[in-house]
């Protein structure tokens, strides 16, 4: 069976989810596309050349019979009620973060799925699905390192434009390693603290950049994420994990040296899109083939949406106290079993 999808909000990602099942990923056509932009949805048709229906809204879109499948990558605060309403229509989903942008509402989210009685949702956390971070957990799970003592993760953009607030450090940012940090050690968060160094004035004057957050789980992990928007050079994500008999580090992205000019250089990456492309390839060919095989999505889940809004909530209180915020977690139900999996199988290679 080929996964039928209809995609809300046509995008930066939407696109290049199109894109990628259209032209890369295998089991799954668009069949639906809608944008508040309805230019932008036309568009998106012509571009990759698909025989998908132009929808005026999301609402319509869901109820289309031959739309099996959801992906939502519209803007943030519109998400939760087109997953509630894919739900309630019993079509699966694919939401890019966040899944709601409060912690409420990711619960509405989680008791209307449990409801419907089986997953129907998976979340856009693609980290899981990156080659490195894969490698780094295989060997925590293996005790490679022994018991994992502290985190040290740094979060790195070029520039960002002047809608970028404060507050998107967390929300838009830092939302990437709250949910792969708990993935990659298997423990829940317990505190979190952001701490406001000296402003780089490379950063437009509303915005505080760089800020450092340290968090605490449930085990006593310590965990440090630098986050910094504006840091000029480049796309920069790294992540290194100290245990209590030797440490591991998130591999460099493979990129050619170059030895010019007296000096052995290597170019860092300058996009988001660049660095995990492979990942968001593989986060999307999981989802279709896990509903294909088994009827569910078995990627991060409904849950794990709620773990990152709590904790991005956390973050946010902790930003404007300068305090040491509780990350307070509802008990989880059995219904998500802990840590998502992900798939460990290569694409299918192009249709
Ligand atoms: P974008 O380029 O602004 O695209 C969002 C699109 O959705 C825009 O065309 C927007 O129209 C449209 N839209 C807004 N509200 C809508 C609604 N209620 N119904 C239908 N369409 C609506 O943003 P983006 O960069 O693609 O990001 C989209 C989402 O993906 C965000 O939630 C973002 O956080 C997430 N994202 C995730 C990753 C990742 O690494 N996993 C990376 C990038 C983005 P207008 O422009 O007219 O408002």
């Amino acid at each position: 069976m080929t996964l039928r999808f209809g995609v809300i909000g046509t995008g930066a990602i939407g696109k290049t989810h199109i894109d990628r099942i259209t032209n890369r990923l295998s089991g799954g056509e668009i069949v639906a596309v809608t944008d508040i932009n309805q230019n932008s949805a036309k568009s998106a048709v012509e571009e990759y050349g698909i025989q998908a229906k132009v929808y005026p809204d999301d609402k319509s879109l869901i109820a289309d019979e031959n739309v099996d499948a959801v992906i939502i990558a519209s803007w943030g605060p519109a998400h939760a009620e087109s997953v509630l309403a894919a739900i309630e229509a019993g079509k699966y989903v694919f939401c890019e973060k966040p899944l709601a942008t409060t912690a409420e509402k990711s619960l509405e989210i989680v008791e209307a799925e449990m409801k419907f009685g089986k997953p129907l949702v998976q979340v856009g956390f693609m980290r899981r699905y990156d080659q490195g971070y894969k490698q780094m957990k295989n060997a925590i799970v293996n005790n490679e390192i022994g018991e994992p003592l502290m985190i040290h993760a740094v979060h790195r953009n070029q520039s960002t434009s002047e809608n970028y607030t404060t507050d998107m450090a967390v929300v838009d940012t830092l939302i990437h390693e709250i949910d792969v940090l708990h993935w990659l050690i298997n423990d829940d968060y317990k505190s979190i603290q952001a701490i406001f160094p000296k402003r780089t004035t490379k950063a437009l004057d509303h915005l505080q950049d760089p800020q450092l957050f340290i968090i605490e789980t449930q085990r006593g992990i310590v965990i440090t994420v630098e986050v910094f928007t504006n840091c000029q050079f480049g796309y920069d994500i790294q992540c290194e994990v100290i245990g209590e008999i030797g440490t591991i580090k998130l591999p460099e992205v493979p990129t050619p040296v170059v030895r010019k000019n007296a000096a052995i250089s290597q170019p860092i990456l300058q996009d988001w899109k660049d660095r995990f492309i492979v990942a968001y390839d593989l986060e999307i060919q999981h989802f279709i083939d896990s509903i294909r095989k088994k009827g569910y999505p078995e990627g991060p889940t409904s849950w794990d949406g709620y773990i990152a809004a709590v904790t991005s909530d956390a973050g946010v209180r902790a930003q404007k106290t300068g305090q040491k915020e509780l990350i307070e977690l509802k008990a989880r139900p059995e219904f998500y079993p802990t840590g998502s999996k992900t798939s460990t199988s290569s694409l299918r290679g192009s249709k």
